[in-house]
């Protein structure tokens, strides 16, 4: 079944060259209903301005994107990250976004065990500061490409292990297809963050065969290989029913005309998500 236009939600990193007020502009024009703000997309109006546009936009703010790098070789390079995702917490709270990303970090040669328990910990530090300012966390699994140095917890599984283990209503996954629709858990595991009662957002795009560019080459819906429609069967199976979320970092359509690339995006939601 056709998703509804009730449920599409832009990230603002999807239309990169579009500052805010265009942004919020071009989502309205194609029948969006939320917004999801990078935080670099916060910085040329600064936050009071920033939620003045938001506020006024009719636009839902689904979430602030995004916190995390949380694993460092050195205490104080894990307390820097902590400060920096308590100021991540305060900008959401600052525009009305209930839910912070996180990716959640990764250090090369760190053994990936000791980098999902540094993460761990330090989600564990950040839950008292995220209900205070009734903001919550969504850990995102990365796709293994980008264990590395960007994110020691790689599947869905090792997401929810997290949340299990942390036990707080302020901590849930969020789920990217880009990064997990590969794994042969996944249909298990969204059933089992379902009854966490952990899904707290859902993130779509399309994964381009074959893939030009690690981090900057994802398709629009339908361009790619992703089982889309089968994957959103499965969150909303798990209880989850909130934004559709359009996150695509493309090189190649940051290039484009923007408001036909919203256009593209229009169709392809509502063809293939
Ligand atoms: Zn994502």
């Amino acid at each position: 079944m056709q998703a509804p236009l009730s449920r599409l939600c832009v990230h603002t990193i999807t239309t990169k060259p579009l500052a805010l007020p265009a942004a919020i502009a071009g989502y309205q024009g194609i029948g969006a209903s939320g917004i999801t703000v990078w935080r670099d997309a916060l910085l040329p109006l600064g936050l009071a301005e920033s939620k003045k546009h938001l506020a006024g936009s009719g636009l839902s703010v689904v979430s602030l994107c995004r916190g995390g790098f949380f694993s460092a070789v050195t205490e104080v390079d894990r307390q820097k990250a902590l400060d920096d995702n308590r100021r991540a917490i305060d900008e959401a709270a600052a525009i009305g976004a209930p839910l912070v990303v996180l990716v959640c970090g990764a250090v090369p040669k760190m053994p990936l065990a000791e980098g999902r328990k540094q993460i761990a910990d330090a989600i564990a530090a950040l839950v008292p500061h995220a209900a205070g300012a009734g903001v919550k966390l969504g850990i995102e699994p990365l796709h293994p490409m980008y264990a590395d140095s960007r994110s020691a917890v790689n599947t869905l599984g090792q997401a929810n292990d997290i949340v299990a283990e942390l036990a707080s209503p302020q901590v849930g996954v969020t789920i990217d297809v880009f990064h997990v629709w590969w794994d042969e858990r996944l249909e298990t595991e969204i059933a089992r963050s379902g009854r966490l009662n952990a899904i707290f957002s859902f993130h779509v795009c399309d994964w381009r065969s074959p893939t030009r560019d690690m981090l900057n080459d994802r398709g629009v819906m339908g361009e790619g290989c992703i089982p889309l429609r089968q994957i959103r069967g499965w969150v909303e199976q798990a209880g989850f029913n909130g934004m559709i979320e359009v996150e695509i970092f493309s090189n190649e359509l940051w290039q484009t005309d923007q408001s036909d690339f919203l256009r593209k995006i229009r169709s392809a939601y509502l063809e293939h998500v």
